[in-house]
């Protein structure tokens, strides 16, 4: 064992390498609209929207004002049995509202892994129920990121994210498969039988996998084995959910039918921790009959209600403020701001879809360097595996911010050299 320092903080990020971090972390202590305030006095603009939230902008005052007057009214009570808050009822009626599934119900929680997990339980749970107690397999794609409770870490397909536990996957009977190509997904489910699998689970846009947008086609194509084999369609919107790719959901920018859909991050930008699910007919509908059994997926913050007031205001700006409109025009400027950074030989390939942007470096660049020196300059951006770098600005950006975060990249670069 080597020395460490004599004083270290209590806190330990469970997401970092300590030792490199020690006596370096940036703490955040003020956020304004779209830049946060280091402890000591730095401003820098949030080009990522935090992990992917922050979509409305820091430091709202008037989610000050609602959380405030919630928590005076009543700070939450929870959602077991009887029991139930008016706050709760609202938010799952709002999001039922902009859902891309018809009639759907909404089980809520506190963020996106919590989501995975009970998606994941609900797909396994939903076909016992039919009496098809074999369907148990859950497919996911390489590359996927899907939170990091026990179910997301397992059918997560970063490597990284599963070292260490003396075994591939923390519960049974996950399977990962080729990202990109269709009919190598078809011979997965061939493989594994089609009979036997549960649910396909998939990003519409994979995140931290490096912003990898679909292929034209791929997204279809799940559908239609899912729609072919009786599969269950789980998509993870916990990134792409409520407004990152100009729709409410990317499942409407791409014409799909899913009978799940994972949501947190964007729910509430931020400013309260809720996460959930959307469910369609055929799976809520079990659980609804009088001989039903209960579901038995609850935790004390389910439908915390001001953890919902707040998510419910965060929507009520995005519609008042027109930010998916936002969003569509802002994917313009990325695009054409990406294409300009396209020809730039230190530059391996762009990648966009909504206002979400990757850049990926040559290997002979480090991400993690020009990040840091970006933080530097005053612009946070993110490494992310394979040498690319995440932007993912709140929707109130201006399009000037956008073009200037974007050539922070470059300037980035002249510094390293
Ligand atoms: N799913 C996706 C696609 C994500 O990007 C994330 C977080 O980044 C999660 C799930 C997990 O969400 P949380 O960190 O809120 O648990």
């Amino acid at each position: 064992m080597h020395d460490l320092p004599d004083s270290i903080p209590a806190l330990w990020s469970a997401q970092a390498h300590m030792p490199s971090v020690l006596g370096r972390q940036l703490v955040i202590d003020r956020g304004e609209g779209n830049y946060v305030f280091t402890a000591d006095g730095r401003r820098l603009f949030d080009g990522t929207a935090g992990l992917w939230h922050a979509n409305i902008g820091h430091g709202r005052p008037e989610m000050a004002e609602v959380a405030a007057a919630q928590i005076r009214r009543l700070e939450t009570y929870h959602v077991f049995g009887r029991y139930v808050n008016d706050r709760a009822l609202e938010l799952a009626e709002k999001v039922a509202s902009v859902a891309p599934i018809d009639d759907a119900r909404i089980i809520l929680n506190s963020g996106g892994s919590d989501s995975i997990d009970v998606a994941l339980k609900l797909a396994r749970r939903y076909w016992q129920l039919r009496g098809r107690p074999e369907r148990t397999a859950i497919l996911s794609r390489d590359l996927a990121y899907h939170g990091l409770h026990a179910y997301g870490t397992s059918v997560a397909g970063l490597d990284f994210n599963r070292e260490g536990y003396g075994t591939d996957s923390l519960v049974p009977d996950t399977v990962r498969f080729d990202t990109y190509d269709i009919e190598r997904v078809r011979e997965t489910v061939e493989r594994v039988g089609p009979h036997r699998i549960a649910a396909i689970i998939a990003e519409p846009i994979q995140g931290t996998g490096g912003v990898i947008p679909p292929t034209p086609g791929y997204l279809e194509g799940l559908q239609a084995i899912a729609d072919e084999h009786d599969i269950l369609l789980i998509l993870d919107e916990v990134i792409t959910g409520f407004g990152r790719t100009g729709e409410w959901f990317a499942a409407q920018r791409y014409g799909l039918r899913p009978h799940i859909v994972a949501m947190a991050k964007g729910i509430s930008s931020g400013y309260s921790a809720v996460g959930g699910i959307i469910v369609a007919p055929e799976l809520w509908r079990p659980f609804y009959e009088a001989d039903a059994p209960i579901y038995r997926h609850g935790t004390t913050y389910s439908g915390h209600a001001t953890a919902a007031a707040l998510a419910l205001e965060n929507l009520a700006i995005i519609e008042r403020e027109g930010l998916l409109g936002r969003v569509r025009e802002l994917e313009a400027v990325l695009e054409t701001e990406l294409a300009g950074l396209a020809g730039d030989d230190r530059v391996a390939q762009v990648r966009h879809a909504g206002l979400l942007g990757g850049i990926e470096l040559r290997p002979e660049v480090s991400a993690e360097q020009v990040t840091d020196r970006m933080v530097e300059q005053g612009w946070i951006a993110r490494p992310l595996r394979g040498n690319v770098i995440q932007l993912s600005p709140p929707f109130t950006t201006t399009d000037a911010e956008l073009r200037e975060l974007v050539a922070a990249v470059p300037t980035a670069m002249d510094a390293l050299r």
